[in-house]
């Protein structure tokens, strides 16, 4: 049991929040903070309606550490669950550093002016944490997290080697707006307008934006074009996942996304360098985000499901076989139970479970860790407990 510190309040923070909040035999002591106070009030208020659970709010500017370390102090954290934005990692990493408290987050960290997501920055940190007796656990969402895990628990329980994986990623809701990102606007358009890239016979190969589809053929939602992109848990996959052949991350679009997405790049409204507008220097990314959909809001009127999870090909003693580990939510379901569309709930929960085992020692080690160094059965169960239930099939079809 222990003290939980929860930065950010946007969608994945409520679910995170509501989620701790379930969990009284691992969370004794929640702490809600972010930078906009009213929106962890409102998560506050629904906690302790729905949940009969008193959290506490403060309000914090996660870009400085020493805001950070003050409130770390003040409201005596053992763990701190990071779902911000990717671009205050390492600032909350210094805090915990600082204040002796470990760290998780679901985003790895990117620098504001680059949009260039990778662990190097983080991993550098793995010295500092082993010295300081401390853990940092990387990417405890559900891709980055669950889909990691996934692949280790078929390492474990499957196969002698995997030589290649897939991550599928569907999103079949609807949510009724014209054109939404699921999550924070700003990261998603920075994630998916990069180069392709995905790994094969020791190289990375790299692809124009959304240039390769394939059809998937999701359970219970049928054929989706899906799309490679480059996603994080392929380099800490890449790395712990030993005899692999390649990998690659393919998630899915309609068309009517992908013709807004053209038309916002072609007239320059997903650019992260500054333009002069009356006087003012603005980032067009950053004025689109504040004119699209708040993701948080989405699950109002989201109706549909996801299914994300890992086809994999590998070898036991000898005989190469195929399997399949997924997940399917449903938004409507979501929204049912802590007020928040699917794709918020695939990463809140996650994140909530990885430091509950944190916190009960199950996960353990000092240093900086990505999910699938830990044993994956006890996070495996508690999904199955916590609302993200998944199936492990055989898969019998090529990709
Ligand atoms: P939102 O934009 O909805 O929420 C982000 C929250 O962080 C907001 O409450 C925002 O405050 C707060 N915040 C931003 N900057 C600061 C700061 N400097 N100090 C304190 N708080 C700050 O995003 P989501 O909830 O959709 O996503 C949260 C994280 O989850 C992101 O890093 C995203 O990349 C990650 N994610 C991971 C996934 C996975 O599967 N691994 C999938 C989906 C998301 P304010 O309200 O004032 O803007």
């Amino acid at each position: 049991m222990g003290r939980v510190l929860i930065i950010g309040a946007g969608g994945v923070g409520n679910v995170v929040a509501q989620k701790c909040a379930q969990m009284p035999e691992a969370f004794d002591h929640i702490t809600l903070a972010s930078r906009t106070l009213a929106k962890c009030e409102q998560i506050r208020k629904r906690t302790r309606n729905r949940w009969k659970r008193n959290i506490k709010t403060a309000q914090v500017d996660a870009d400085k550490p020493s805001e950070v370390k003050r409130l770390i102090r003040s409201c005596k954290a053992d763990v701190v669950i990071n779902v911000a934005l990717p671009y205050q990692d390492l600032a909350i990493m210094d805090a915990c550093l600082a204040t002796g408290v470990h760290y998780l987050d679901t985003a790895n960290y990117e620098p504001l002016n680059e949009a260039k997501f990778c662990y190097k920055w983080q991993w550098a940190y793995c010295s500092k944490f082993r010295k300081a007796g401390l853990m940092a656990v990387l990417g405890c969402g559900f891709d980055p997290g669950v889909t990691n895990i996934f692949c280790a628990y078929a390492l474990k329980k499957h196969f002698d080697e995997i030589h290649y994986v897939d991550i599928v990623d569907c999103n079949a809701g609807t949510h009724g707006h014209p054109f939404a990102t699921n999550f924070n606007p700003e990261i998603n358009i920075r994630e998916i307008t990069q180069r392709g890239k995905y790994w094969e016979d020791g190289k990375w190969k790299e692809t124009d934006p959304l240039s390769v589809r394939m059809d998937f053929d999701y359970p219970t939602i049928g054929p989706k074009p899906s799309y490679l992109l480059y996603h994080e848990e392929l380099e800490s996959l890449v790395k712990n996942i030993k005899g692999l052949k390649r990998i690659r991350f393919w998630m899915t679009f309609s068309e009517q996304y992908i013709t807004h997405l053209r038309v916002l790049e072609n007239v320059g409204m997903t650019r992260i360098t500054p333009v002069t507008f009356e006087g003012h220097k603005i980032v067009p990314l950053q004025f689109l985000k504040a004119v699209l959909p708040d993701p948080g809001s989405l699950g109002t009127t989201y109706s549909g499901k996801t299914c994300i999870g890992c086809v994999m090909t590998g070898v036991k003693d000898g005989r190469t076989s195929k399997r399949f580990i997924y997940n399917i939510c449903d938004h409507a379901e979501c929204f049912k139970e802590v007020e928040a569309q699917a794709i918020s709930y695939t990463t809140g929960v996650p994140a909530a479970i990885g430091a509950a085992l944190m916190l009960g020692g199950i996960w353990k080690g000092k240093g900086v860790f990505n999910v699938e160094e830990f044993g994956p059965e006890p996070f495996m169960q508690k999904l199955n407990i916590h609302g993200l239930p998944w199936l492990d099939t055989e898969y019998r079809d090529t990709l």
